[in-house]
């Protein structure tokens, strides 16, 4: 048994993550649970930070619940770029903090964002405001 630093009960060493340090498989301090609760937590914050920064709502629908929300490159591109950081991912957003929040990033859903992905770059919900400000001549 092992008691975790964060509950402070005692659990059997299965509820306890392994971690590499130096070479040496240890577990970690916290219990399974606390440990999904402590990294959800923090992850929530720091996104929190980046959407403060780059718009608390999606650019495009207007959604503003966090968990919905995540970056756009701006121009579309940077392919290069986001096979290196994958956007959305905390390395990502620790990314963006150490360079101080560069700009070519927005905020959108993941429904705009996937949206436009598979609609060629170009957002279901845009195509259907064109639609109305131009409607087709018949
Ligand atoms: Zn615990
Ligand atoms: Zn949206
Ligand atoms: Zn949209």
């Amino acid at each position: 048994m092992k008691r975790c630093s964060k509950c402070g009960e005692p659990k059997p060493v299965s509820e306890f993550n392994e971690h590499r340090r130096r070479g040496r498989v240890e577990l970690q301090a916290y219990c399974i649970p606390c440990a999904r609760a402590v990294n959800s937590a923090w992850y929530a914050a720091l996104k929190l930070k980046i959407l403060a920064h780059y718009g608390l709502f999606c650019a495009c629908c207007g959604e503003s619940e966090p968990v919905f929300l995540t970056l756009d490159h701006v121009d579309g591109g940077g392919r290069e770029h986001c096979r290196q950081i994958k956007v959305g991912g905390t390395s990502f957003y620790r990314w963006l903090i150490s360079h101080g929040f560069p700009a070519g990033f927005r905020t959108l859903c993941f429904n705009c964002n996937s949206g436009r992905q598979v609609n060629g770059g170009i957002c279901p919900h845009e195509e259907v405001m064109l639609n109305v400000a131009y409607p087709a001549v018949a």
